[in-house]
Parts: C-alpha cells; structure tokens; sequence
C-alpha cells in the first residue's frame, strides 16, 4: 500500500517545499521507495532537486490534462528517490481543471495508476488553497502543515484547517490531519516556542516534534540542485531523518507521532 502525504501551507515560505525534499530523501535513506510530486507551477522542487522547469518536455503539467500517463513524466534524482517535475505550464491548469467533472480528482486517479511502485508520495502543494491544493489533499492518506516559527504564523491556519475539514466532507473523507510541523525554528530564542504553543492551543492541532531548526545550509542546498541530506551531517538534515522515523513508525507500527514539548 502506498502511502500519499500532501504538505500544504496556502502560505509561501513556510519550507513546504524544503520538506518535500528532504523529508524525500530521509525516507529514501531508510529505504523507502519514494516519489515526490511538484504541484507548484512555480517549479521550485523540481529545481531543488537538479532539475531545470524550463528545459523539461513534459511534466505533471501534462498528466493532470489528460495527455500523458503519469509514469511518463517521473523523472530519477541524485537522492535515490523519484520526482514528477512541474514547469510553469501548471499555471494554466488550473483553469483546464475548472472545467472539468471531478477536477478534484485527478491527480488521485494518476496516482492509482502507480500500482503500489511507490511506499510513499510527497506532494508539494502551491501557496494556495486552489484547486491544485484540493487534488494533493484529494489524493492524500494525510496532510502536513509546515508552520514557520513567526509571529503572526497562525493567521491563515484556521481558513486552511476549514478546507481540510471541507475536503474530509466531501472528497477525502480518509484523510488524516498529522499536525503542524515547526519550521524555521530558533532554539536560542522564547519566541519560536511561545508561538508554537499559542498555535497549538488556539487551533487544537498536534504540533509535531522535532522542530526543524533555521540553518543556512537549507538555501546553500536548493541552490546546489540537492537536498541537505546530501551534504555533510548538519542539524537540519538530523531533523528531517528523526521526523522519517517517526513517520516510518507510525505508519508501520501504528506508534503515536511524537509531539513537541515546549522544553525542545
Ligand atoms: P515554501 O515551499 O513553503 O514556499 P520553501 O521550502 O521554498 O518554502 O522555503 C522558503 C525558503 O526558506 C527557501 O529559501 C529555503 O531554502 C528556506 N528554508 C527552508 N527551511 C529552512 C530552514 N530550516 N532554515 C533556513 N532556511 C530554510
Ligand atoms: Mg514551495
């Protein structure tokens, strides 16, 4: 059985993008079959990951128009996991999809026909609740919302747990909501704590542990075209393999998630 996790934020710069990747590749070193999925036009995992959007012939562009298979697009990375490439194209499917029965869908029926190759799929969602958002959490098991450790970081989360709650209703009544995970995270400071237990508390959603630490090497990474599970041993990469752990036990063993504490 595959298992699909959407990540969503309607937020831009929270790090969805960034634990696609390396939540990707942490899976991929503990030897998870892996395929992560760009659905943001804007291309930016498939550059993280050595690929150029603007060089690409086809991508999911052209799976969620009907015109390619899925398997035809996915395209193999450096990091020992496989990628479905977006190129700015994607902007204009979003207007295809709107005129179509079932457009929530469609990116659930191209993954069905993957035949279980996968053990898990990552999709990146854009920063919108548009109907690209709607197909990743239509096609997912579950959904993680990268939370950037500011102020203000709750402000939208209300509207995006009402969609999840929407979707639930109606097109994914199996879809689990994991919890937030904490990004950006500066362990020297009280702020980044303070603001993850007023979000917790606000919204009643699980915060998940281990926070992922703010660290440059992140930007040095994507500008490289690889993960920072690539690199030499760093906190951020540390982070995301305890996080694939935890994932791994929990969706084998049934173990409960591991939340955040505010002593982290
Ligand atoms: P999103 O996909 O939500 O828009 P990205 O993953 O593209 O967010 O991240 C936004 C920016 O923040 C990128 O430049 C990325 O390199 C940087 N970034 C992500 N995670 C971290 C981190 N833990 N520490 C420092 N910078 C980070
Ligand atoms: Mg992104």
């Amino acid at each position: 059985m595959t298992t699909v996790l959407a990540v969503a934020n309607q937020k831009g710069g929270v790090a969805k993008t960034t634990t696609v990747a390396s939540l990707g590749a942490a899976l991929a070193g503990l030897g998870r079959k892996v395929l992560v999925v760009d659905l943001d036009p804007q291309g930016c995992l498939t550059f993280s990951l050595g690929h150029n959007p603007d060089r690409l012939e086809t991508s999911v562009h052209d799976v969620l128009t009907g015109q390619l298979p899925l398997r035809d697009v996915v395209l193999d990375t450096d990091e020992g996991f496989a990628l479905v490439p977006a190129t700015i194209d994607l902007a204009g499917a979003e207007a295809v999809l709107l005129m179509r029965p079932g457009r929530e869908f469609t990116l659930k029926r191209a993954l069905a026909t993957l035949d279980d190759d996968y053990d898990v799929v990552l999709v990146d969602c854009p920063p919108s609740l548009g109907v690209l958002t709607l197909n990743g959490l239509t096609a997912a098991n579950a959904v993680l919302v990268p939370l950037q450790c500011e102020t203000l970081a709750h402000r939208g989360v209300g509207q995006l747990l009402r969609t999840v709650t929407e979707v639930q209703q109606i097109t994914n009544p199996d879809l689990t909501l994991l919890g937030a995970l904490p990004t950006l995270y500066d362990a020297r400071t009280t702020h980044s704590r303070d603001v993850l237990s007023d979000v917790a508390d606000r919204y009643d959603l699980p915060v998940l542990a281990p926070p992922i630490p703010r660290t440059v090497r992140f930007a040095e990474a994507s500008a490289s075209g690889a993960t920072v599970l690539a690199g030499r041993g760093n906190k951020g990469a540390q982070a995301y393999r305890e996080l694939a752990g935890n994932l791994v036990a929990h969706w084998d063993d049934g173990a409960d998630l591991r939340t955040f504490t505010a002593a982290e």
